[in-house]
């Protein structure tokens, strides 16, 4: 078998995974589709295959994970894309989230500050079906001010606080959905662009992610 198949065997075990999500309060239906179609077992380590359709964070190397089904549908849901936004992920990890942003709208950069993880993804994204994306790396704690201005920012990594640049790089109308705490427990945090100046601060419920390094992040 190909290391790159699909069985019928995954597609049941996504579709389950989606029923799980939804018992546990994700009700928008295009994330649930996501879910149902992106082949998470794909951007795993080998080793891992056989739980990649479990509601679990594992880990993909250089210290870091592909954050947990529930947290990722959670995320992608505050973020309410349409199919125009322009969005930017930071933390491409393993490339997982970007291919559920990917099947939401076309319009998607994502980027890396782990050089080792940015190389490895930005090989393997094309075979995976999600080529799609502008892949990036660096400090995505200061956003991607070239391709600013953004519809959405997704932040895969708890912040200390919230990073200005990334406030700064919202379309008016843009969301900022962003983890933010300390190095035990993030509250999930949505802020809204409603003006120039006006920014519309919303918390959810409480995740525990790897820190987000950088400028405006933990020291590394
Ligand atoms: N979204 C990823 C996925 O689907 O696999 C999971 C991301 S993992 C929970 C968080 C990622 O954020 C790690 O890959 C880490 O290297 C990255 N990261 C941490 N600080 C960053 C920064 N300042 N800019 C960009 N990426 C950062």
């Amino acid at each position: 078998m190909s290391p790159l198949s699909d069985t019928y065997r995954h597609q049941g075990q996504r579709r389950a995974l989606a029923r799980e999500l939804r018992r546990r309060g994700i009700h928008d239906e295009r994330v649930l589709a996501a879910i149902s179609t992106v082949p998470r077992h794909l951007f795993f380590e080998p080793a891992f295959e056989a739980h990649a359709y479990q509601d679990k964070a594992f880990p993909i190397g250089e210290g870091q994970t592909i954050s947990q089904p529930y947290t990722v549908a959670f995320q992608t849901q505050l973020l309410g894309v349409r199919p125009t936004d322009k969005v930017l992920e930071v933390g491409t990890g393993s490339g997982y989230q970007c291919a559920v942003l990917l099947k939401l709208t076309p319009h998607v950069d994502s980027i890396e500050f782990n050089e080792k993880l940015y190389a490895r993804t930005r090989l393997r994204l094309p075979a995976l079906g999600a080529g799609g994306a502008a892949l990036h790396c660096g400090d995505g704690s200061v956003g991607l001010p070239g391709r600013a201005p953004f519809d959405g920012i997704l932040v895969t990594a708890g912040a200390p606080g919230l990073p200005p640049a990334l406030l700064r790089q919202l379309q008016i109308g843009g969301r900022l959905v962003i983890p933010v705490g300390d190095n035990q427990t993030q509250r999930m945090v949505r802020v809204t662009r409603e003006g120039p100046e006006s920014f519309v601060r919303e918390e959810f419920e409480d995740f525990r992610f790897v820190p987000l390094l950088g400028a405006s992040g933990w020291r590394a």
